[in-house]
């Protein structure tokens, strides 16, 4: 479980993120919902350990997470743009976490074992050998979360994860996610500007706004009664 406490962050003078106070449940996939600027990514990179909150707290299973090392936190991060390495293969991409994470020691041959699990999981076997530019936007896009999963996190952070993509590609991976959600169990946090990818994936939609959360509950809840006019704007505009 993870929750944020009156969450603050400031760069300069501007508020980024203004008093956010936020519950993630264990196994709980969670969109954060809202225009550019409202803060999304910022509060993605505080639970990652990127950055650090100016006030409040962020605590994981009750731990306050600033005293927990970015390595120790159990977290894998998928960014909106897949920083795969070029020169690596597939299956090289998806191991590299594995190799530099202190947690988990592993020997070559258990690393090429689970590279070969994140392959089927992921639906991608017999293209370990490749490289990212001979594999499609979607199935790098997959090899990313692979690699994320590589560490075996306790919680998921998506960026955007299929921002770069065609429609129909990324409805063919908001399936996929959902699947590999449901198995995995993973606890989630997705960040979209997309109203129809947040309500479509989300558990719980948490919508921002000017670096406040302006309202959170399930899709149906905030599709049924928005409790602003931004938010039915914002939910009603299909872009
Ligand atoms: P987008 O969908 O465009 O990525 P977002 O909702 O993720 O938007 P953030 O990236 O969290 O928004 O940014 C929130 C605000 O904080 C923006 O106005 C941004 O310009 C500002 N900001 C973010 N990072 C920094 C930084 N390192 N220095 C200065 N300002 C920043």
């Amino acid at each position: 479980k993870i929750a944020l406490d009156h969450v603050v962050k400031t760069f300069n003078t501007f508020r980024a993120v203004h008093d956010v106070s936020l519950t993630v449940e264990s196994g709980e996939l969670v969109a954060l919902l809202g225009p550019s600027g409202s803060g999304k990514t910022t509060l993605l990179r505080m639970v990652a350990g990127l950055e650090f909150p100016d006030d409040g707290h962020i605590l994981f299973g009750g731990e306050d997470a600033t005293l927990i090392p970015v390595r120790e936190r159990g977290v894998g991060f998928v960014f909106q743009h897949y920083a795969l390495f070029p020169h690596m293969t597939v299956a090289d991409n998806i191991a590299f976490g594995m190799r530099t994470a202190r947690a988990a020691k592993r020997s070559r041959a258990e690393i090429s074992a689970r590279v070969a699990e994140l392959l089927r999981l992921v639906q991608l076997d017999g293209l370990g050998d490749r490289f990212p530019a001979q594999i499609s936007g979607g199935q790098r896009q997959r090899v990313a979360l692979a690699r994320a999963l590589a560490v075996d996190p306790k919680v998921l952070l998506l960026d955007e994860p299929f921002g770069a993509l065609d429609a129909n590609v990324r409805r063919d991976l908001r399936r996929w996610l959902r699947e590999i959600h449901a198995e995995l169990g993973i606890t989630t946090l997705f960040v979209t500007h997309d109203q129809e990818e947040a309500l479509d994936l989300a558990d719980r939609v948490v919508i921002l706004h000017q670096g406040k959360i302006v309202q959170q509950g399930t899709p149906r809840a905030v599709t049924r009664t928005p409790n602003s006019a931004f938010v039915m704007r914002f939910l009603g505009d299909t872009h």
